[in-house]
């Protein structure tokens, strides 16, 4: 059987976008219908792909401003033109400001398995800052409810490195999400993506970003306290509880991305890779229906990934994750002896204690996570002068 590919869906729409992000997403509802009707229709068109599926996202955006109804509506189609394995993972992210008791017993009695609440912060200080609709309140009693609803597999997002935040603060966070017995945590540092609200009010000067070297504090201070608390960390920002199988409950559908595994995405600004190839759809709602509804698929753009350009990107992916890269795929994909092609820079890296070379595997530190794009930048340097 092929390797199982992961099915990301888009829901571009937002209550109101929040100030800090940049992913695309519109405030304004009235192409909703005209949405869903566009995605089930390109559903069709890659209906008969020849591979299974056993991850699907449902992300965004906010999915949860969907009714249960249309959300159910899209997984009766995915499963209709995709072979969707039984024990997939099937997630839905949502927003506190978005979910009723009433709409999350419905995902879960459609299928969706596991739920991703974008709490963000328990303080409502930090959640005026970031631009977010709900409450501290709420972002709890949404915890609350998606247990009660049965779902037995919760992912929390939370934000650090905010201005102003103290390591007492960022910590009671932690402890608050910590005390609902998530089975996931996403822990982000607070990023200045060019272009939005936030950006832009850094710039203006009308506040200050918490410095680089106490944001990387936080970020040392989360790994250790949630190894402490029984999270695992498995990629830079995100940590899991161990479960039955090894993996415990890491995200399956991410790990496909860190793991250069096949993925489909539809929707708006939804990105796929079927190797070596990667399309993306168009960052506009009107376009993305304009276009199917003219009878063709939606894609933007794509690219045929070089030999050169796979190689950065398994080294890029694979040191996000503290698995690290598995050097024996490494030398098998590229007929290359890592050792060799990193010679250069690998001894430097390990002696500084930003990397270790371990069996079959190379790995960043916690330290070394921290420094990630620029060893990232000099690993691809040395490799691509052997490629
Ligand atoms: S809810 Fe999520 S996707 Fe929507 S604007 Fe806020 S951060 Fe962005």
């Amino acid at each position: 059987m092929a390797e199982p590919a992961g099915l990301y869906i888009h829901i571009p729409f937002c209550a109101r976008k929040c100030s800090y992000c940049d992913f695309y997403s519109v405030a304004d509802l009235s192409l909703k219908n005209a949405f869903s009707k566009a995605l089930a229709q390109e559903m069709r068109f890659y209906a008969g792909l020849a591979v299974p599926i056993d991850t699907l996202y449902i992300g965004g955006g906010t999915p949860s401003v969907l009714d249960p109804g249309e959300i159910e509506c899209i997984l009766t189609q995915a499963r209709r033109c995709f072979n969707i394995l039984p024990d997939a993972e099937l997630t839905l992210e949502a927003n506190p400001g978005s979910i009723s008791a009433g709409s999350l017993s419905d995902y879960r009695r459609s299928g969706i398995n596991r739920i991703n609440i974008g709490i963000q912060s328990f303080q409502d200080r930090v959640l005026g800052f970031l631009g977010r609709i709900h409450s501290a309140e709420d972002g709890g009693e949404s915890i609350r409810r998606a247990r009660r609803a049965g779902f037995s597999n919760i992912g929390l997002d939370l934000i650090y490195g905010i201005p102003g935040q103290t390591d007492a603060s960022w910590l009671s966070d932690l402890e608050t999400a910590v005390s609902f017995g998530p089975e996931h945590l996403s822990c982000y540092m607070l990023s200045y993506e060019k272009g939005t609200p936030l950006e832009l009010r850094l710039r203006q000067g009308r506040f200050k970003a918490m410095p680089e070297e106490r944001v990387a504090g936080l970020y040392l201070k989360t790994t250790q306290w949630l190894a402490q608390n029984g999270y695992m960390q498995y990629e830079v920002s995100n940590f899991a509880r161990p479960g039955p199988d090894g993996a415990g409950y890491q995200s399956r559908h991410n790990r496909k991305y860190w793991s250069f595994a096949p993925y489909l995405g539809l929707g708006p600004s939804a990105h796929s890779f079927l190797e070596p190839v990667r399309f993306w759809n168009p960052r506009s709602v009107q376009s993305y229906v304009d276009r199917l509804n003219a009878g063709r698929l939606a894609i933007e753009d794509k690219e045929m990934l070089t030999p050169r350009q796979q190689m950065m990107e398994t080294i890029l992916l694979g040191l996000r994750t503290t698995a690290g890269i598995r050097v024996d795929r490494f030398n098998e994909k590229f007929k290359l002896n890592f050792p060799d092609v990193f010679g250069t820079v690998l001894p430097e890296l390990e002696e500084a204690g930003l990397l270790r070379m371990e069996k079959n595997r190379c790995f960043l530190t916690r330290h070394g996570m921290l420094l990630l794009d620029s060893i990232i930048d000099r690993m691809v340097r040395a490799g691509t002068e052997k490629i």
